[in-house]
């Protein structure tokens, strides 16, 4: 992202924010509620449009600024970026219709209009890795908090994406639910999958970060390395992190 900027009704949320990703990094976001992480996960992931500021995957150009406006793809080209990120919310939104496997294979089959056997082999691996080969048959309702979880983590891997979005992934979880979901970010960790996180958990961000970011009231206040960003001596960071000792 380059010089992105946003506001609403004349409120700026994102004030000239730069930021880059890459590959098999893991950077983090955090700051203050309201700072705008979740503004700036939504543009960067096309669910929002910015104002100004351009946005390039893999070198591809999404929107450029032209003229102090962002001016988007469109069509076809825009859908192969759409393609190459996955998203996983707070709330989880999975299908209350669907079954757990259904749910997983849902986009692979109709919107990327794969093979379905290929696509449901794929489907039962995830499951297994996310420890719920026992519920693909269930439904969102009939499962915990953290395995609904789980389940929207799934269905975002089944994409194949190059990039994971999470926006506070743990913050509807009850406290013992959320190192379930913690592990299972770790080990996608290990496994090199790129992937940016706004988080709230600050021992788990400072275990699976390359790069942390501190935003707040719209700017990127810090971007540093876990280790500098614990010990930085900027007063705002100090402060923000204060509040979680
Ligand atoms: P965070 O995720 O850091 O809590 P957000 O990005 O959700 O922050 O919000 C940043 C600011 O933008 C807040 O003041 C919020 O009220 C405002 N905001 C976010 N989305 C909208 C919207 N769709 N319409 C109007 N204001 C919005
Ligand atoms: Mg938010």
């Amino acid at each position: 992202m380059n010089h992105v900027k946003k506001s609403f009704d004349g409120n700026e949320v994102l004030k000239d924010i730069s930021l880059s990703v890459e590959e098999g990094e893991v950077v983090s976001i955090i700051g203050p509620s309201g700072s705008g992480k979740s503004t700036l996960l939504r543009c960067a992931t096309l669910l929002e449009t910015m104002d100004d500021g351009d946005l390039y995957y893999s070198g591809d150009a999404a929107a450029k600024s032209v003229e102090q406006h962002a001016v988007y793809e469109t069509g076809d080209k825009l859908r192969h970026i759409e393609r190459q990120f996955g998203l996983v919310f707070q709330n989880f939104n999975l299908f209350p219709h669907f079954s757990v496997i259904k749910n997983i294979m849902d986009a692979p089959v109709r919107v990327q209009k794969r093979d379905k056997d290929e696509v449901r082999k794929e489907a039962v691996e995830l499951l297994r890795k996310m420890g719920l080969s026992d519920r693909a048959d269930y439904y969102p309702c009939q499962l915990s908090g953290g395995q609904k979880q789980r389940v929207s983590i799934a269905r975002a891997l089944a994409m194949n994406p190059k990039i994971l979005f999470f926006d506070e992934p743990t913050s509807a979880l009850d406290p013992e639910l959320t190192g379930e979901i913690l592990k299972v970010i770790t080990e996608l960790a290990k496994e090199k999958m790129t992937m940016v996180i706004v988080t709230h958990e600050m021992n788990f961000a400072k275990d699976v970060s390359d790069r942390m970011i501190f935003m707040d009231k719209g700017v990127i206040v810090e971007e540093t390395t876990p280790k500098e960003l614990f010990s930085s001596t900027n007063q705002r960071t100090r402060e923000f992190l204060g509040k979680y000792h």
